[in-house]
């Protein structure tokens, strides 16, 4: 649910990301090429070159590049990154089952002891890829907990890597001449790079950049906000909507870190704020962070919220649960602007006890053109308001008629998300006046 606009200025992200896939293919075939193994036996081994242009790839998918990453949001990227991992791995098991199908021989022997050294680097590759897809698409079957996921995840992606491109040194094919081999080298060392940029220099530099726990007050609804500013400089620029990644009680370089919205305004200088519900390992303790306890942000990110719309007539902001931290934020800016546009927040809880931020909204309709409509899916006995979920019937009776210029921001959980956006379908809300920002990206 991106819009137009934001698909527009990513396309020479996406072109580029098929250029680095496509123009180490396309040198391969330059020049002096292999004679006369036949079609299969060509079109084989360009899958496996494809598969592992593919594989390399994704260590920039996830780099975080800001400005890379800003077009499309988080989630598009994770989904981006798991739809072409799972592909590339496809093509990297036609480029084995060709060759076991047409040219068994080729193969060789299973045996590590009597196979070249190169065969049994590409069967390891084959292996770490394939646990890669397996425990991302069925990590929570495998009740793999996510930090544990998250480093295994690292290892495997880099001994694949690894052991790929020592594989496709080793078999030499189409890497005859020393400027294809240098080219191909070049390749496999600028996504290790990725990695250590990643893994180590970004970690470094938030190393450098601390954070002080302000405070940790509680909220309804199991819910917690911390306050926290940094320990030397201002607070980095950031938009209303955004999030980043937060480290607590770990390093950097842990792999622990968490990403949450952060719920305060921009325009509210000197700190940054961050909701989070209790929900699992992690955020079941932040109720016992104390102040002046160090933190890291690594932020920010996302293009959701308001600013990316300024030819709105008005907004529409859909919120199920701690899903209200972002929207917070951007209402939060909107007063602190004097924005005089017409808003409308549809936000959705089981029971009016776990309504965050219930009083300080009412607040914000005052002070702004907001309309707050609660929907509770278990009411009190004497509540006049909205029940149920927030669907079609429910954004019906509270929007006006001509909503021609609204645009719609949700947030929750996903299947939240997914409900939401079949209700806006029914409404005819047009694909680019829709923005989602979905809790659950693993
Ligand atoms: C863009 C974005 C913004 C978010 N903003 C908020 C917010 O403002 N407030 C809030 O309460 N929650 C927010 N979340 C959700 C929050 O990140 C997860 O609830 C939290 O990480 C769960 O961690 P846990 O260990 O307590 O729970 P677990 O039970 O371990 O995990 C629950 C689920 O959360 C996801 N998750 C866990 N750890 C991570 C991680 N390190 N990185 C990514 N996903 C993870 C996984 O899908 C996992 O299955 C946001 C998520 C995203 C993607």
């Amino acid at each position: 649910m991106r819009t137009i606009a934001a698909r527009k200025s990513g396309l020479p992200w996406l072109l580029l990301y098929l250029a680095l896939i496509m123009v180490p293919l396309g040198v391969l075939l330059l020049g002096e090429r292999p004679r006369g193994n036949g079609f299969w036996w060509d079109f084989a081994l360009l899958l496996g070159y494809a598969g592992l242009a593919m594989m390399g790839v994704q260590f920039a998918l996830t780099a975080r590049f800001k400005r890379a990453t800003a077009p499309f949001g988080i989630d598009l990227i994770y989904y981006f990154h798991r739809f072409l991992a799972t592909a590339g791995f496809g093509l990297l098991l036609l480029h084995v089952g060709l060759l076991a199908w047409k040219y068994p021989d080729a193969l060789g022997s299973f045996d590590p002891r009597l196979a070249p050294r190169h065969m049994t680097f590409g069967r390891l590759a084959i292996l770490a890829f394939g646990a890669i897809i397996i425990s991302s698409l069925w990590r929570k079957q495998l009740r793999i907990e996510y930090d544990q996921w998250r480093r295994l995840h690292v290892l495997l992606a880099l001994s694949g890597v690894v052991l790929a491109v020592l594989h496709v040194q080793g078999a030499g094919a189409y890497l005859q001449s020393p400027w294809k081999r240098a080219l191909w080298s070049g390749l496999a060392l600028s996504w290790l790079l990725l990695a250590v940029w990643v893994r180590l220099l970004r970690p470094a530099l938030l190393v450098r950049r601390p954070w002080r726990v302000g405070s940790v007050q509680r909220e309804r609804g199991r819910c917690w906000t911390l306050t926290l500013t940094p320990e030397r400089g201002g607070v980095f620029a950031y938009h209303p909507g955004q999030f980043a990644w937060l480290t607590l009680r770990a390093s950097p370089f842990a792999l622990r870190e968490h990403p949450f919205s952060l719920a305060s305004s921009p325009t509210r200088e000197g700190s940054v704020q961050f909701t989070i519900k209790e929900l699992g390992d992690f955020t079941r303790t932040i109720g016992d962070i104390q102040p002046g306890e160090r933190a890291y942000i690594d932020g920010p990110y996302g293009s959701f919220g308001v600013d990316r719309h300024p030819a709105a007539t008005g907004f529409v902001f859909i919120a199920g649960g701690v899903g209200i931290a972002p929207m917070i934020s951007m209402l939060r800016a909107m007063a602190d602007r004097g924005d005089r546009r017409p808003l409308w927040l549809f936000y959705g809880n089981r029971d009016w006890e776990r309504v965050v931020f219930r009083e300080e909204l009412d607040d914000l309709a005052g002070a702004l053109a907001l309309t707050v409509v609660h929907v509770l899916g278990e009411p009190p006995p004497d509540w006049n308001g909205e029940r149920g979920v927030v669907d079609r019937g429910v954004l019906q009776r509270h929007l006006p008629s001509d909503r021609a210029g609204l645009h719609y921001l949700v947030c929750g959980p996903g299947p939240m998300i997914a409900s939401i956006a079949r209700g806006l379908d029914e409404l005819g809300v047009p694909t680019r006046q829709r923005h989602s920002e979905i809790f659950d990206i693993a």
